[in-house]
Protein backbone atom coordinates (compact mmCIF):
# COMPACT_ATOMS: atom_id res chain seq x y z
CA UNK A 1 0.00 0.00 0.00
CA UNK A 2 1.07 3.33 -1.30
CA UNK A 3 1.13 6.59 1.54
CA UNK A 4 0.70 10.07 0.02
CA UNK A 5 0.51 13.08 2.47
CA UNK A 6 0.08 15.74 -0.57
CA UNK A 7 -2.56 16.15 -3.17
CA UNK A 8 -0.26 16.48 -6.05
CA UNK A 9 1.29 13.46 -5.34
CA UNK A 10 -1.97 11.12 -5.36
CA UNK A 11 -3.17 13.04 -8.04
CA UNK A 12 -0.41 12.13 -10.09
CA UNK A 13 -0.25 8.86 -9.02
CA UNK A 14 -3.97 7.97 -10.37
CA UNK A 15 -3.69 10.21 -13.18
CA UNK A 16 -1.15 7.39 -14.53
CA UNK A 17 -3.03 4.30 -13.69
CA UNK A 18 -5.97 5.76 -15.45
CA UNK A 19 -3.94 6.28 -18.69
CA UNK A 20 -3.22 2.66 -18.10
CA UNK A 21 -7.01 1.73 -18.17
CA UNK A 22 -7.47 0.78 -14.46
CA UNK A 23 -10.31 1.95 -12.58
CA UNK A 24 -10.41 3.47 -9.08
CA UNK A 25 -12.75 2.61 -6.23
CA UNK A 26 -12.71 5.51 -3.10
CA UNK A 27 -13.67 4.69 0.54
CA UNK A 28 -13.32 7.95 2.34
CA UNK A 29 -13.70 7.18 6.31
CA UNK A 30 -12.51 9.34 9.30
CA UNK A 31 -10.13 6.44 10.53
CA UNK A 32 -10.50 4.55 13.77
CA UNK A 33 -11.30 1.49 11.16
CA UNK A 34 -13.05 -1.50 12.03
CA UNK A 35 -14.89 -4.40 10.43
CA UNK A 36 -17.23 -2.51 8.50
CA UNK A 37 -14.83 -0.14 7.12
CA UNK A 38 -12.80 -3.21 5.88
CA UNK A 39 -16.03 -4.51 4.34
CA UNK A 40 -15.87 -1.84 1.93
CA UNK A 41 -12.20 -1.79 0.86
CA UNK A 42 -12.76 -5.23 0.22
CA UNK A 43 -16.04 -4.28 -1.99
CA UNK A 44 -13.63 -1.69 -3.65
CA UNK A 45 -11.19 -4.47 -4.56
CA UNK A 46 -13.25 -6.97 -6.03
CA UNK A 47 -15.47 -4.18 -8.52
CA UNK A 48 -11.91 -2.11 -9.28
CA UNK A 49 -8.41 -2.45 -9.90
CA UNK A 50 -6.83 0.38 -7.59
CA UNK A 51 -8.21 0.92 -4.31
CA UNK A 52 -8.07 4.25 -2.38
CA UNK A 53 -9.16 4.69 1.01
CA UNK A 54 -8.86 8.15 2.83
CA UNK A 55 -8.37 8.78 6.64
CA UNK A 56 -9.74 12.91 7.13
CA UNK A 57 -11.01 13.67 10.80
CA UNK A 58 -13.29 16.23 8.47
CA UNK A 59 -13.40 18.97 11.35
CA UNK A 60 -16.20 21.10 9.04
CA UNK A 61 -18.72 18.41 9.70
CA UNK A 62 -18.56 18.43 13.67
CA UNK A 63 -21.22 20.40 15.25
CA UNK A 64 -20.12 19.83 18.50
CA UNK A 65 -16.21 20.35 19.02
CA UNK A 66 -15.85 18.33 22.26
CA UNK A 67 -17.03 15.03 20.07
CA UNK A 68 -14.28 16.46 17.27
CA UNK A 69 -11.68 16.81 19.67
CA UNK A 70 -12.86 13.07 21.19
CA UNK A 71 -13.19 11.20 17.96
CA UNK A 72 -10.71 8.24 18.45
CA UNK A 73 -7.48 8.12 16.36
CA UNK A 74 -5.16 5.30 15.79
CA UNK A 75 -3.51 5.65 12.24
CA UNK A 76 -1.10 2.65 12.95
CA UNK A 77 -3.53 -0.07 13.34
CA UNK A 78 -5.69 1.51 10.71
CA UNK A 79 -2.80 1.21 8.06
CA UNK A 80 -2.40 -2.42 9.45
CA UNK A 81 -5.83 -3.04 8.66
CA UNK A 82 -6.10 -1.57 5.43
CA UNK A 83 -2.99 -3.85 4.07
CA UNK A 84 -4.71 -6.56 5.33
CA UNK A 85 -8.15 -5.77 3.79
CA UNK A 86 -6.05 -5.33 0.24
CA UNK A 87 -6.42 -1.10 0.13
CA UNK A 88 -3.94 -0.12 -2.78
CA UNK A 89 -3.28 3.54 -1.53
CA UNK A 90 -4.12 5.50 1.86
CA UNK A 91 -4.57 9.70 1.40
CA UNK A 92 -3.52 10.79 5.02
CA UNK A 93 -4.42 14.49 4.30
CA UNK A 94 -3.78 17.66 6.66
CA UNK A 95 -6.71 20.20 7.09
CA UNK A 96 -4.50 22.49 4.62
CA UNK A 97 -4.43 19.80 1.98
CA UNK A 98 -8.03 19.52 2.03
CA UNK A 99 -8.81 23.45 3.08
CA UNK A 100 -6.26 25.26 1.54
CA UNK A 101 -8.08 28.72 1.43
CA UNK A 102 -9.90 27.52 5.13
CA UNK A 103 -12.70 26.35 6.54
CA UNK A 104 -15.23 28.25 5.58
CA UNK A 105 -17.97 26.85 3.34
CA UNK A 106 -17.51 28.73 -0.04
CA UNK A 107 -21.13 27.20 -1.67
CA UNK A 108 -23.81 25.61 0.53
CA UNK A 109 -25.41 22.71 -0.76
CA UNK A 110 -28.48 22.90 -2.14
CA UNK A 111 -30.04 19.60 -0.36
CA UNK A 112 -33.55 20.37 0.54
CA UNK A 113 -35.02 18.42 3.42
CA UNK A 114 -32.42 15.99 3.51
CA UNK A 115 -30.43 18.56 5.38
CA UNK A 116 -33.03 19.72 7.87
CA UNK A 117 -34.63 16.11 9.13
CA UNK A 118 -33.38 13.42 11.14
CA UNK A 119 -29.52 13.90 11.76
CA UNK A 120 -29.75 17.52 9.96
CA UNK A 121 -32.48 18.50 12.62
CA UNK A 122 -29.91 17.37 15.73
CA UNK A 123 -26.59 18.17 14.20
CA UNK A 124 -27.28 21.67 12.30
CA UNK A 125 -24.08 22.60 9.49
CA UNK A 126 -23.48 18.64 9.80
CA UNK A 127 -24.27 17.44 6.14
CA UNK A 128 -22.51 20.75 4.52
CA UNK A 129 -19.64 20.05 5.92
CA UNK A 130 -19.71 16.34 4.75
CA UNK A 131 -20.69 17.61 0.98
CA UNK A 132 -17.89 20.29 1.76
CA UNK A 133 -15.06 17.43 1.82
CA UNK A 134 -16.65 15.08 -0.14
CA UNK A 135 -16.79 17.18 -3.19
CA UNK A 136 -12.75 18.12 -2.31
CA UNK A 137 -12.22 14.33 -1.83
CA UNK A 138 -14.42 13.61 -5.09
CA UNK A 139 -12.04 16.29 -6.88
CA UNK A 140 -8.98 14.50 -5.65
CA UNK A 141 -9.33 11.16 -5.82
CA UNK A 142 -12.18 11.24 -8.97
CA UNK A 143 -13.48 7.44 -8.53
CA UNK A 144 -14.79 5.89 -10.82
CA UNK A 145 -16.71 4.01 -8.12
CA UNK A 146 -17.61 5.34 -4.98
CA UNK A 147 -18.13 3.16 -1.57
CA UNK A 148 -20.05 3.76 1.40
CA UNK A 149 -21.77 2.37 4.43
CA UNK A 150 -25.65 1.58 4.80
CA UNK A 151 -24.44 2.87 8.60
CA UNK A 152 -24.46 6.20 7.47
CA UNK A 153 -28.36 5.64 5.93
CA UNK A 154 -28.75 9.47 5.47
CA UNK A 155 -25.48 10.84 4.89
CA UNK A 156 -25.39 7.93 1.70
CA UNK A 157 -28.54 10.28 0.03
CA UNK A 158 -26.91 13.40 0.98
CA UNK A 159 -23.52 12.22 -1.53
CA UNK A 160 -26.07 10.62 -3.93
CA UNK A 161 -27.25 14.29 -4.20
CA UNK A 162 -24.00 16.02 -3.90
CA UNK A 163 -22.92 13.69 -7.19
CA UNK A 164 -25.55 15.21 -8.81
CA UNK A 165 -25.21 19.02 -8.25
CA UNK A 166 -21.63 18.76 -8.81
CA UNK A 167 -22.30 16.39 -12.01
CA UNK A 168 -19.53 14.16 -11.10
CA UNK A 169 -19.40 10.36 -13.16
CA UNK A 170 -18.91 8.61 -10.05
CA UNK A 171 -20.88 5.62 -9.05
CA UNK A 172 -22.09 5.26 -5.56
CA UNK A 173 -21.92 1.83 -4.14
CA UNK A 174 -23.95 1.46 -0.86
CA UNK A 175 -22.77 -1.78 1.30
CA UNK A 176 -25.21 -3.40 4.36
CA UNK A 177 -24.41 -2.44 7.73
CA UNK A 178 -21.99 -4.86 9.57
CA UNK A 179 -22.45 -5.80 13.69
CA UNK A 180 -21.04 -6.97 16.30
CA UNK A 181 -22.43 -10.47 17.63
CA UNK A 182 -24.75 -8.30 20.09
CA UNK A 183 -26.47 -6.74 16.87
CA UNK A 184 -24.24 -3.20 18.21
CA UNK A 185 -23.63 -1.78 14.39
CA UNK A 186 -19.86 -1.03 14.39
CA UNK A 187 -18.54 2.29 14.36
CA UNK A 188 -15.85 4.26 15.33
CA UNK A 189 -17.66 5.90 18.32
CA UNK A 190 -17.85 2.32 19.87
CA UNK A 191 -14.50 2.32 21.39
CA UNK A 192 -15.61 5.22 23.64
CA UNK A 193 -18.31 2.80 25.22
CA UNK A 194 -17.22 0.76 28.17
CA UNK A 195 -17.80 -3.04 28.14
CA UNK A 196 -21.13 -2.31 30.01
CA UNK A 197 -22.25 0.13 27.51
CA UNK A 198 -21.47 -1.72 24.44
CA UNK A 199 -23.76 -4.60 25.74
CA UNK A 200 -26.12 -2.30 26.85
CA UNK A 201 -26.03 -0.61 23.19
CA UNK A 202 -27.40 -3.61 22.11
CA UNK A 203 -30.82 -2.12 22.61
CA UNK A 204 -30.59 -0.30 19.69
CA UNK A 205 -30.35 -2.56 17.04
CA UNK A 206 -32.88 -5.02 18.63
CA UNK A 207 -35.06 -1.96 18.95
CA UNK A 208 -35.23 -1.86 14.94
CA UNK A 209 -35.90 -5.35 15.07
CA UNK A 210 -38.78 -5.25 17.25
CA UNK A 211 -40.43 -2.24 15.35
CA UNK A 212 -39.74 -4.55 12.23
CA UNK A 213 -41.60 -7.32 13.80
CA UNK A 214 -44.44 -4.90 14.92
CA UNK A 215 -44.87 -3.02 11.89
CA UNK A 216 -48.20 -3.17 10.04
CA UNK A 217 -50.20 -1.14 7.81
CA UNK A 218 -51.73 2.03 9.56
CA UNK A 219 -50.61 4.77 12.26
CA UNK A 220 -46.93 4.35 13.25
CA UNK A 221 -47.01 7.19 15.97
CA UNK A 222 -47.60 4.39 19.05
CA UNK A 223 -45.04 1.97 17.84
CA UNK A 224 -42.14 5.20 17.33
CA UNK A 225 -43.40 6.50 20.69
CA UNK A 226 -43.38 2.68 22.59
CA UNK A 227 -39.89 2.78 20.99
CA UNK A 228 -38.21 5.80 22.06
CA UNK A 229 -39.85 5.42 25.71
CA UNK A 230 -38.54 1.41 25.89
CA UNK A 231 -34.56 3.33 25.14
CA UNK A 232 -35.88 6.18 28.01
CA UNK A 233 -36.49 3.38 30.43
CA UNK A 234 -32.78 2.32 29.55
CA UNK A 235 -31.19 5.19 30.16
CA UNK A 236 -30.87 6.62 26.31
CA UNK A 237 -31.15 9.96 25.30
CA UNK A 238 -33.26 9.53 22.36
CA UNK A 239 -32.76 12.02 19.49
CA UNK A 240 -35.45 10.20 17.23
CA UNK A 241 -36.82 6.94 16.41
CA UNK A 242 -38.76 7.56 13.14
CA UNK A 243 -39.67 5.30 10.33
CA UNK A 244 -39.39 7.12 6.66
CA UNK A 245 -39.87 5.92 2.93
CA UNK A 246 -36.69 4.06 1.93
CA UNK A 247 -36.05 6.36 -1.16
CA UNK A 248 -36.48 9.60 -0.59
CA UNK A 249 -36.50 9.74 3.56
CA UNK A 250 -39.81 11.52 3.68
CA UNK A 251 -41.25 10.92 7.42
CA UNK A 252 -44.19 8.62 7.47
CA UNK A 253 -47.07 8.69 9.98
CA UNK A 254 -49.74 6.56 8.59
CA UNK A 255 -47.74 3.35 6.35
CA UNK A 256 -49.72 2.05 3.22
CA UNK A 257 -47.97 -1.41 3.63
CA UNK A 258 -46.03 -0.93 0.25
CA UNK A 259 -44.15 2.10 0.68
CA UNK A 260 -40.46 1.00 0.99
CA UNK A 261 -39.59 1.65 4.90
CA UNK A 262 -36.08 2.36 6.62
CA UNK A 263 -36.69 2.61 10.36
CA UNK A 264 -34.03 5.09 12.31
CA UNK A 265 -32.68 5.99 15.45
CA UNK A 266 -29.82 8.77 16.54
CA UNK A 267 -29.31 8.42 20.33
CA UNK A 268 -27.37 8.88 23.07
CA UNK A 269 -25.38 6.20 25.68
CA UNK A 270 -23.42 8.27 28.39
CA UNK A 271 -21.68 11.13 26.27
CA UNK A 272 -21.45 9.22 22.93
CA UNK A 273 -23.77 9.79 20.38
CA UNK A 274 -24.86 6.46 17.69
CA UNK A 275 -26.79 5.77 14.71
CA UNK A 276 -28.62 2.83 13.34
CA UNK A 277 -30.83 2.33 10.79
CA UNK A 278 -32.48 -1.04 9.30
CA UNK A 279 -34.49 -1.71 6.01
CA UNK A 280 -37.95 -3.11 6.06
P1 LIG B 1 -16.67 6.92 9.07
O1 LIG B 1 -15.22 6.62 9.26
O2 LIG B 1 -17.49 6.66 10.29
O3 LIG B 1 -16.90 8.27 8.45
O4 LIG B 1 -17.19 5.87 8.01
C1 LIG B 1 -16.59 5.71 6.76
C2 LIG B 1 -17.47 4.83 5.90
O5 LIG B 1 -17.63 3.57 6.52
C3 LIG B 1 -18.89 5.42 5.73
O6 LIG B 1 -19.31 5.19 4.39
C4 LIG B 1 -19.69 4.59 6.69
O7 LIG B 1 -21.05 4.49 6.36
C5 LIG B 1 -19.00 3.25 6.61
N1 LIG B 1 -19.29 2.46 7.80
C6 LIG B 1 -19.19 2.87 9.10
N2 LIG B 1 -19.59 1.90 9.92
C7 LIG B 1 -19.97 0.84 9.15
C8 LIG B 1 -20.49 -0.46 9.43
N3 LIG B 1 -20.73 -0.87 10.67
N4 LIG B 1 -20.74 -1.28 8.38
C9 LIG B 1 -20.51 -0.86 7.10
N5 LIG B 1 -20.03 0.35 6.78
C10 LIG B 1 -19.77 1.20 7.79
Amino acid sequence: MILFKRSEDLINYLEKARKLGQTIGFVPTMGALHEGHISLVKRSTQGTHITVCSIFVNPTQFNDQKDFQQYPVSVEQDILLLEAGGANVLFLPSVDTIYPAGTANPMPYDLGKLETILEGQYRPGHFQGVCQVMHRLLELVNPHKLYMGAKDYQQCMVVKRLIEIIGSKTILHISPTLREQNGLAMSSRNRRLNPEEQQKAALISQTLIDIKEKLVPGKLHQLKQNAKIQLEQNQFKVDYVEIADANDLTIIDDWDGIRPLVVLIGCFIGDVRLIDNMQI
